[in-house]
């Protein structure tokens, strides 16, 4: 039986009815049956199962919470498999909807916190995570869940590896959440929309290379794991979706800037305004008082043109170049 910890800190526990399949010969009926011990629940990700699951709860889906469930089995053992959980490991999913992606992470994963913010669902997850005893669902946003608490709740000092079909509407912030709240997960499996993902795989020079690309690149090797079209969800999304693999480096990242902060900002403005060239967009982007003399000097030391813009420039040239401006 999968525990519940609801956001007010109480823990339930449910003895609900589970689906099992009734095979007549015409294909798999779901039929709602109390779940009996030893009995299997079916796979969520068979578009049948989910379909059950949702007439049975007259579920409604909310969009504003990006409800689109995985109903493409190929798709659900591609992140299995590019997550490479083992039963070493201890799971952060966010968001398991009916608990599709949970049930799999469940069997390889030797314990799974997920994190639902849909009450209606945190009740359906009751039954259809009943057999995966290794799983506790948190009911609460995980915007305001304290993670590394979190971790040390349930991680049991365990490698953490965060696994999730994102909301989409959230993608950005938990990612730098998960990158920056000290949880120090070792991999971050997702999928996120797919424009998202090759603006994170972008080279610089691209168009679609920015801010979110040099955020995530500081933090994680970035590996492109599936590319997921929209009929593998319901409801189906208007946009495709893609798997990406975050390998994060934890303390080797692949630049040393003296002042991070700064770094990031200069990354910030460059990119708000970058159809300018970097010596404009860091002279009026930034609150920190640059002259275009400064500005123009470091980027000459770097030795790049002094028309540059933000989008030429690779991680290492913005570390580098917060170090100048930091000294000058
Ligand atoms: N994991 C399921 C699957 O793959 O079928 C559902 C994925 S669906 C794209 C996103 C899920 O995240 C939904 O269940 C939604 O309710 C949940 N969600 C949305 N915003 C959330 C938040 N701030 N904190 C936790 N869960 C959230």
């Amino acid at each position: 039986m999968a525990r519940t910890i609801f956001s007010d800190g109480q823990l339930r526990s449910w003895h609900g009815p589970s689906l099992v399949t009734d095979s007549l010969g015409h294909g798999t009926k779901i039929c709602a049956m109390t779940y009996e011990k030893g009995q299997t629940m079916e796979r969520l990700v068979e578009p049948q199962v989910t379909i059950g699951v949702i007439q049975k709860y007259n579920f409604a889906f909310r969009k504003r919470f990006g409800q689109n469930f995985l109903i493409d089995g190929r798709v659900l053992e591609k992140i299995i498999k590019a997550s490479g959980v083992t039963k070493d490991d201890f799971v952060l999913e966010i968001g398991p909807g009916i608990g599709t992606l949970t049930q799999a992470l469940s069997e390889a994963a030797a314990a799974v916190a997920a994190v639902e913010i849909d009450r209606d669902l945190v009740g359906i997850l009751h039954e259809t995570l009943s057999d995966c005893p290794n799983v506790t669902v948190i009911s609460g946003d995980i915007m305001k869940t304290d993670i590394p608490s979190l971790v040390r709740e349930y991680g049991g000092g365990r490698p953490l590896r965060v696994v999730a079909n994102l909301p989409y509407y959230i993608t950005t912030p938990v990612l730098m959440e998960l990158f920056e709240c000290g949880a120090d997960p070792v991999q971050v499996t997702v999928m996120v929309q797919k424009e998202v993902a090759s603006r994170i795989m972008a080279e610089p020079g691209a168009d679609n290379y920015g801010a979110i690309t040099l955020a995530v690149r500081y933090y994680a090797e970035p590996e492109l794991a599936a590319n997921v079209p929209p009929n593998c969800f319901m409801p189906r999304p208007t946009v495709g979706s893609a798997v990406l693999n975050l390998r994060c480096f934890g303390d080797r990242k692949p630049v040393r800037p003296k002042d991070e902060t700064l770094m990031f900002a200069l990354i910030k403005a460059a990119f708000g305004q970058r159809r300018k060239t970097l010596v404009n967009s860091l002279e009026h982007g930034t609150s920190l008082g640059l002259t275009k003399e400064n500005i123009r000097s470091a980027i000459l030391r770097l030795g790049l043109s002094e028309n540059a813009r933000g989008e030429e420039l690779s991680l290492k040239q913005f570390s580098e170049l917060s170090d100048i401006i930091l000294q000058s």
